[in-house]
């Protein structure tokens, strides 16, 4: 898969679509008061697409903790409750929410470089008092060798004088007993000072085992959050953005090698009066239950998005004539053949499918909107459908 974008670009462009939805709102609810009754209808069309879109918009965040479950709360409220001081009010709140879970990660992660920093430094200084305490008993071992050298040579000269007058064993025996006691003595403390550099040495090397391990955990922290930013967090299909960068890709390769590649958006029928015959909870249920029935009836090369509410995108790279019928085929019966019950009633899902073929000097996003009227079309020719455009 491609690299996919900066991550806080995509948080600033999240926050300047925020920002337009909350200018919206707020005009929408200051025109209200004087609307006369066709203006009024015109404006609750208009509030339940901006609150569609927030909707929208917060799926595609990919908020952790506290944050997380208060945007989602936010989003439950939309699917309920659209009046504009509502939207406007959720808006703001969604806002600055996503803001100070951005100041909170990135507080974050300056706090863990300044540690590793700080690790870094300390470990670097305890290296340096180590090399130079090495240095110095280097130099002490020295000393203590070429005295050792000294008194052999005092013994050897001794032995040479052996019988002359010179000659003096117990004076020369006096002078090395002493020299080796001084040379004991002195190994002794060698040895004690290189216990010590070998404490140093181990503390150092747990030292940097400690940070290695803080940065594979960062690393692996910095992983998830990199699949939980492709993730829609209530179906656990890929969201927009991945899909944004695997079609790139895709693309890509459709450009290269010209393999037949089909892109098709499937929408689930009147999903909701699906919500409002059995509730928000059951909706939600029914869309996992959706994705993962669209999931398991791809190959492995193929590829699934949650574009919108209920609506999602599948690439299928390199797929003939046959293959791609099938496919959709399967996906279309097997969803409508779902056993979904909500207290013994059966919750009948059917979906729409808009599918269509990249060719010529295609590139994604008028592909993307022929598969849309594709959509359309099937909707507008009584749902439950595949088109073709
Ligand atoms: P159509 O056949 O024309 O597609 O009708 P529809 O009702 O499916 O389409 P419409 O776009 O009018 O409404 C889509 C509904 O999907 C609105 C919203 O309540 C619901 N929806 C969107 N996202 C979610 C979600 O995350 N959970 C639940 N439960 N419902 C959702
Ligand atoms: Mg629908
Ligand atoms: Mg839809």
């Amino acid at each position: 898969m491609a690299k996919p974008a900066n991550s806080d670009t995509e948080r600033t462009q999240h926050l300047i679509r925020l920002l337009q939805l909350y200018e919206r709102a707020v005009t929408l609810q200051a025109t209200r008061p004087r609307a006369q009754q066709a203006q009024v209808t015109l404006d609750q069309d208009q509030i339940r697409r901006v609150a569609d879109e927030l909707q929208n918009l917060i799926t595609e965040l990919d908020i952790d903790g506290q944050a997380g479950s208060q945007l989602l709360d936010i989003r439950r409220q939309l699917l309920t409750d659209v009046s504009p001081a509502t939207v406007v009010s959720l808006t703001l709140t969604a806002l600055r929410l996503i803001l100070d879970a951005t100041h909170a990660e990135r507080l974050a992660s300056q706090q863990f470089l300044a540690q590793v920093n700080d690790d870094l430094v300390s470990i670097s200084q305890q290296n340096t008092r180590a090399f130079d305490h090495a240095t110095q008993l280097r130099m002490a071992h020295q000393s203590v060798d070429q005295r050792l050298d000294r008194t052999i040579t005092d013994i050897e000269h001794e032995l040479s004088l052996k019988g002359t007058s010179e000659s003096n064993p117990e004076a020369a025996l006096t002078r090395a007993l002493d020299a080796l006691n001084v040379i004991a003595k002195e190994n002794d403390a060698l040895k004690t000072r290189e216990q010590a550099l070998e404490e140093q040495l181990s503390h150092n090397q747990n030292q940097l085992s400690t940070l290695a391990e803080h940065t594979m955990d960062q690393r692996r922290h910095v992983g998830d959050q990199e699949r939980k930013r492709l993730l829609d967090p209530l179906t656990r299909v890929y969201n927009r953005a991945a899909l944004n960068d695997r079609l790139e890709h895709e693309f890509r390769l459709w450009k290269k090698y010209q393999r037949p590649f089909c892109l098709a958006v499937i929408d689930i029928d009147h999903f909701k009066q699906v919500n409002q015959q059995f509730g928000y909870e059951v909706g939600d249920k029914a869309l996992k239950i959706v994705a993962r029935t669209i999931y398991q009836c791809l190959r492995d090369t193929d590829f699934i998005a949650r574009f919108g509410g209920e609506e999602f995108v599948i690439l299928l790279p390199d797929a003939n004539d046959d293959t791609r019928t099938e496919i959709l085929a399967n996906i279309s019966h097997t969803i409508r053949k779902l056993p979904l019950k909500f207290k013994n009633e059966r919750v009948a899902i059917t979906v729409s499918i808009g599918a269509t073929l990249f060719s010529g000097q295609d590139t994604p996003t008028p592909v993307l909107e022929r598969a849309d009227q594709a959509l359309y079309q099937a909707k507008n020719s009584g749902r439950n459908q595949i088109i073709w455009c």
